[in-house]
């Protein structure tokens, strides 16, 4: 038996030429767009505008998604964690979070991550696998799906999740340019942010790609000997050249790019950091986000106080960086990205 067609994340091409080994016409696959991606229907049945012969051929031949939740968490503020099961009990994990500007939705790219940033719970287990651009796409999907009783979608991506986006560079591009797309989930490029932890080849090669998307270096910190301690990337790309390469992206794309900074209590969080991260930055059109630390078990490292949060957010103005502080939502669930997966696999 051949196995079903995913019809959920196929780009139009390859979906205009599945109707047609159907015998259908091109406006079919416009039609099972819309009843996709507008009205979130993945029963072929309910297609209403389909006859009876199709809906019983899709039902042989296709399938709309290739994965199931498998847990959901839900905090006191609404975000939700989502675990999404692919093949072979490949996991990954999306969150919704509501800010006042709208929802969004904080995807996966990769299951597991090489990068092996020191504070962090995706990289504790390396890296299992690419997720393709269908998979990036269905976390979309499934979180629509959730939020679908209360008439709200998802307006906003970042990719943020489990994984570096840029070393999956094709599908994670791909997904932008499909999630983007009018026909599908219509997401306003100036609402997707990508997340890099330094790529700095790919980042060269993203200013090329023309997406009005905002850029987000993860820094962590603003001297390499401090880097090279939570950020084995650091290495390879050492701070001037990332540097270098961010500069030449904010001239090319002329957008803003946000620097992430997590602050971990007693390693980068005085004043003195502070200050070297001004003068990292000077000159750059950037947004300094913020981050205190959210402990994870079997991690060493420790959130700072409020005082020194306050401490180091003045140093920042003084010197005259743009910089805001970013509170974790939905501290209560398992918020560190690849937390929730490695509990359902139980290694932690
Ligand atoms: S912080 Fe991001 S890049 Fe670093 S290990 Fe975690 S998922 Fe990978």
């Amino acid at each position: 038996m051949t196995a079903k067609r995913n019809l959920l994340g196929l780009a139009w091409p390859a979906l205009t030429d599945f109707f047609s080994e159907l015998g259908q016409p091109e406006y079919r696959a416009k039609q099972l767009m819309e009843w996709i991606y507008q009205h979130g229907v993945s029963d072929f049945n309910r297609m209403s505008n389909f006859p009876k012969e199709l809906r019983q051929k899709l039902e042989e031949t296709a399938v709309v998604g290739a994965g199931e939740v498998i847990a959901r968490q839900v905090a006191s503020d609404g975000t939700i964690k989502l675990a999404i099961a692919f093949a072979e009990q490949r996991i990954v994990e999306c969150v919704i979070l509501r800010y006042h500007h709208g929802i969004t939705l904080c995807l996966s790219s990769q299951v597991g991550c090489k990068m092996g940033c020191a504070f962090c719970a995706s990289g504790m287990h390396g890296f299992v696998d690419n997720l393709t651009t269908a998979e990036i796409i269905e976390q979309i999907w499934w979180a629509n799906q959730e939020l679908a009783a209360q008439k709200q979608r998802v307006g906003h991506l970042v990719y943020m999740g489990m994984g570096e986006p840029l070393d999956n560079y094709l599908q994670v591009v791909n997904s932008i340019r499909f999630a983007n797309n009018s026909s599908t989930f219509n997401i306003g490029m100036r609402n997707i942010t990508l997340s890099t932890s330094g790529l700095v080849p790919r980042i060269r090669q993203l200013a090329e790609e023309d997406l009005s998307l905002t850029l987000s270096v993860s820094l962590h910190a603003p001297v390499d000997y401090l880097r090279d301690q939570i950020m084995p990337i650091n290495k390879r790309y050492p701070l001037a050249e990332l540097i270098s390469a961010v500069r030449e992206y904010v001239r090319s794309t002329r957008r803003r790019v946000t620097f992430e900074y997590i602050l971990l209590a007693g390693f980068n969080d005085q004043p003195i950091h502070a200050d070297k991260l001004a003068s990292l930055l000077a000159g750059i059109l950037a947004n300094v986000n913020v981050i205190p630390y959210n402990e994870v078990p079997g991690l060493p490292w420790q959130a700072p106080t409020d005082k020194q949060v306050r401490l180091f957010m003045r140093a920042l103005e003084q010197r005259g960086i743009t910089a805001t502080l970013r509170r974790e939502l939905g501290p209560e669930i398992d918020a560190a990205c690849g937390q929730l997966r490695r509990r359902l696999q139980g290694e932690e």
